[in-house]
């Protein structure tokens, strides 16, 4: 194979891959899902990538929900710099609370579709279609979504199209990517799947030791195949539940309208999105845009008062600390405790989908994410604080 150059994508550099890489995000993947499950003895591959591979504890985008961190796996960078930092926001200009799913929002380009202009075979798989269109933008390569799999992917994968609440729904993306390697050999594929599992199964328990040792089959393929497998998640999940097994939310919307008159303060939820089943659109992140005459460091300091709340922080504060556009996120920014969860108004959440006690992500308690290889890493400098968006970097710079 003649030499193919290095890449620089957003001011990173990645060598040219040597084998197939396949990188995998799997959706609200804590560490302990795979520890539980490779001790119950149920997922013998990932037990190997531990053991003879390479594994790290990494941190994820602040709010720690899907679309911000996936976007960080695929350029490399922060939102600072791409520009997604949730589901939804409120667009200031078009002064309209929006989806975010639109790729004219993303502010950088791929390292997948750098690689494919750059003459790579690139594949992309999602569960949930929300994040095709951002994951896909200026690709040229195979994106398709098994939420919205057209005919052609279902012969192909030789699956049912699942429903979109369901664990077959990341099982089919794991099917397509062994039969995409089998197929067209991609240079470059990424995958990623769904947490409907997580959002309902802890680590532990059955349903999630099933999940993760269906995966642990087709990872095992794909390795078999020679691929280099890079694994990472773009968040944690913890129970968001108190004892009587009500969601522990914390309305700031009602709690706003008490203290500055109603409907003066705005609170957008960036977990917001249309499959709210799983979680009632409660997660532990929120920003509020403050009416001009508000004051801000005293609304601030009132916020920090309230239990639950582990951290308010001014629209600045938040956007350096995370590495965040200050121009897509209010005056303030709202993280609560591990297993709280931060809601608008009461009255404007249905949980009547809620068939399992809440389990949600958004905050800083769901930073800590898997980083496993299924090869050795060499030349990492061992302070380097690691990032689920370092995953291209490792695979392709220091394996
Ligand atoms: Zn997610
Ligand atoms: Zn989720």
């Amino acid at each position: 194979m003649p030499e193919r150059p290095s890449l620089t994508v957003n001011g990173r550099r990645y060598r040219w891959m040597d084998q197939p890489l396949v990188v995998v995000c799997v959706d609200g993947c804590e560490f302990d899902y795979i520890h539980q499950a490779v001790a119950a003895g149920v997922a013998p591959f990932l037990g190997r990538m531990l053991a003879t591979g390479a594994a790290f504890e990494a941190d994820c985008v602040v709010p720690s929900f899907t679309n911000p961190n996936n976007l960080s796996i695929v350029t490399g960078v922060s939102p600072a710099v791409h520009g997604i930092c949730g589901n939804y926001f409120y667009d200031r200009e078009a002064g309209a609370e929006v989806m975010m799913n639109d790729p004219k929002y993303l502010r950088a380009g791929t390292i997948l579709a750098a690689f494919a202009a750059a003459g790579a075979r690139v594949a992309v798989v999602t569960a949930k279609d929300k994040l095709r269109a951002l994951l896909g933008k200026d690709l040229a390569g195979t994106c398709f979504s098994a939420e919205k799999a057209d005919a052609a992917t279902l012969e192909l994968v030789g699956r049912p199209r699942p429903s979109v609440y369901s664990a077959e729904l990341s099982e089919f993306v794991f099917a397509a990517g062994v039969k995409l390697m089998q197929t067209r050999c991609p240079d470059l594929m990424y995958l990623s799947t769904t947490d409907y599992v997580q959002h309902k199964a802890a680590p532990g328990s059955s349903a999630a030791n099933d999940f993760y040792a269906m995966m642990d089959g087709y990872l095992a393929q794909l390795d078999a195949l020679g691929a280099t497998i890079a694994l990472t998640a773009d968040h944690g999940m913890n129970d968001k539940f108190g004892a009587d097994g009500q969601p522990n939310a914390i309305y700031l919307q009602d709690l706003l309208d008490e203290w500055l008159g109603r409907g003066t303060a705005r609170v957008i939820l960036p977990i917001t999105d249309p499959y709210v089943v799983h979680h009632g659109a409660l997660g532990s992140f929120a920003t509020v845009y403050l009416p001009g005459n508000a004051d801000v460091q005293a609304t601030i300091d009132r916020l920090r008062r309230v239990e639950g709340v582990q951290l308010a922080l001014s629209n600045a504060q938040a956007c350096a600390r995370f590495e965040l556009p200050p121009d897509r996120l209010g005056d303030v920014i709202v993280i609560s405790e591990k297993n709280v969860v931060l809601g608008t108004g009461r009255a404007r959440h249905d949980l009547s989908g809620l068939d399992a006690p809440l389990r949600s992500h958004g905050g800083l308690s769901e930073q800590a994410v898997p980083l496993l290889f299924n090869r050795r890493t060499a030349g990492i400098p061992g302070e380097r604080r690691l990032r689920n968006f370092d995953v291209m970097d490792i695979a392709l710079n220091h394996l």
